[in-house]
């Protein structure tokens, strides 16, 4: 099957009676990239309507720029030495020239640089005019005014020439990117005070199901606090949207239909429990009656198995699973990147990395676990760590990572190296 077919062909498949009819399980890779298309392909279909506004640079980490940043000057503006050492003319060596002054950052030299002649140049400091090459100071051996090397030089060498980082004009930073440090930096290098960005979307959650109370409630045996609810909000929030915990449905069709109704006014509804194949579980026939369409509502995965993704109108919907840890995680896996692409970003990579198993590890082939581990302080190990299953949030939260057991693979040993994602 194609990637492209694993999502769509499949959808909004109905029986006689007009009811849905499961779409196909996916696997995990292609459920991700099911997500990936679909967003893409609806905002490509039509003007984005999020709207935008102008931050501070001090304001901007983690935000998605609206549009293209542009270099007000060449980089480097003159070409710069790399080095700390002598500005030269490099067809004089090997051999000797006279130290004629010197230039360091922050100044330029006011002459030029003849045969035989040097100026001793810091890091970053402009090239003296007729010097073409840098020597380090370790090469060089410095004696009366004299500097001596039986090295060749070449022509260029440890020097910035202009322009070589990016021109005047050019976009350094473009539309769609989200912000991090190394991006402030460059906002902060072409002089950008106030930088443009996409506002956050508006990431309506709502939390099912009879046996679940407020955080401020003392619960009877038989209920559980709302935990997924502030669960998501903090994913949502590191995902780049904005939150919005709306009531808690019950599990009957008119409570479920109308907080539904309102978190569709949102960019994007979270839903937690309520689809996985019980007698109550009507988030689905819910959705599919307000006239959603279907992606897909079961993935390969543990924990997480029942899971759906849809769209009614221009706002997506996932109806995920509602133990705590299976929300947590099909989140992390789904929902963060259909936010951060809703959120106007052009890419969403999944952060996975490889690390060393500390232990022999198997698994029942099949589905593509995601049990949480501990990632070593170093970064190079991973261990699983004890857990009662998708309920078992204090073990979540012993966690710093996801395990990442492929469905396709039943053996790894010690030492071997397995996927991860951090938490
Ligand atoms: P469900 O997916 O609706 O079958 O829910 C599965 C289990 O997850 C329930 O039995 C609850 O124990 C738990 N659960 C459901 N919703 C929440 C929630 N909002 N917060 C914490 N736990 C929940
Ligand atoms: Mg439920």
């Amino acid at each position: 099957m194609s990637d492209n077919a694993a999502c769509s062909e499949y959808r909004n498949q109905r029986n006689r009676n007009g009811r849905l009819v499961a779409v196909p399980a996916l696997h995990f890779k292609e459920a991700h990239a099911c997500v990936q298309r679909e967003v893409a392909r609806h905002f490509a279909s039509k003007p984005r309507t999020l709207s935008t506004e102008a931050v501070s640079l001090e304001d901007c980490d983690g935000r998605v720029l609206s549009e293209d940043v542009r270099a007000d000057r060449d980089s480097p503006p003159v070409p710069r030495s790399t080095r700390d050492g002598f500005a030269v003319r490099a067809a004089d060596f090997p051999g000797r020239a006279s130290v004629i002054g010197e230039v360091r950052a922050g100044s330029a030299f006011n002459g030029s640089v003849g045969a035989a002649q040097a100026v001793e140049i810091m890091t970053g400091a402009p090239l003296p005019m007729g010097a073409d090459a840098v020597i380090m100071v370790e090469h060089a051996s410095l004696d009366s005014g004299w500097i001596t090397t039986d090295r060749t030089v070449a022509p260029g060498q440890f020097i910035n020439r202009r322009a070589s980082e990016y021109t005047q004009g050019e976009a350094v930073l473009e539309a769609g990117h989200r912000i991090d440090f190394s991006s402030v930096a460059l906002l902060a290098a072409v002089g950008s005070r106030t930088v443009p960005v996409f506002s956050r979307p508006r990431v309506a959650i709502v939390s099912t199901g009879d046996e679940v109370v407020g955080v401020e409630t003392v619960p009877l045996d038989y209920q559980v606090r709302n935990s997924n609810a502030y669960s998501l909000a903090a994913q949502v929030r590191r995902a780049g949207g904005r939150p919005a915990i709306l009531p808690v449905a019950t599990d009957d069709l008119e409570s479920t239909r109308a907080v539904i109704r309102r978190g569709l006014q949102s960019q994007l509804l979270l839903l937690s429990g309520g689809v996985s194949a019980g007698k109550y579980d009507i988030v689905e026939t819910v959705l599919s009656e307000l006239g959603a369409e279907f992606y897909f509502d079961r993935v390969w995965i543990q924990p997480g198995q029942p899971l759906v993704f849809g769209r009614v109108a221009d706002t997506f919907v996932f109806g995920l699973p509602g133990n705590p840890a299976s929300t947590i995680v099909t989140f992390a896996l789904f929902a963060r990147t259909a936010i951060e692409l809703i959120g106007g970003q052009v890419e969403s990579p999944l952060p996975l990395l490889h690390a060393h198993l500390s232990a022999d590890f198997r698994h029942k082939p099949g589905l593509t676990r995601f049990l949480p581990a501990w990632l070593s302080t170093d970064g190079w190990h991973i261990a699983p760590v004890t857990w009662q299953g998708s309920s078992d949030i204090a073990a979540l939260a012993r966690a710093n990572a996801f395990l990442v057991a492929d469905h396709d693979r039943e053996i790894w040993n010690a030492g071997d190296l397995i996927k991860v994602l951090p938490k």
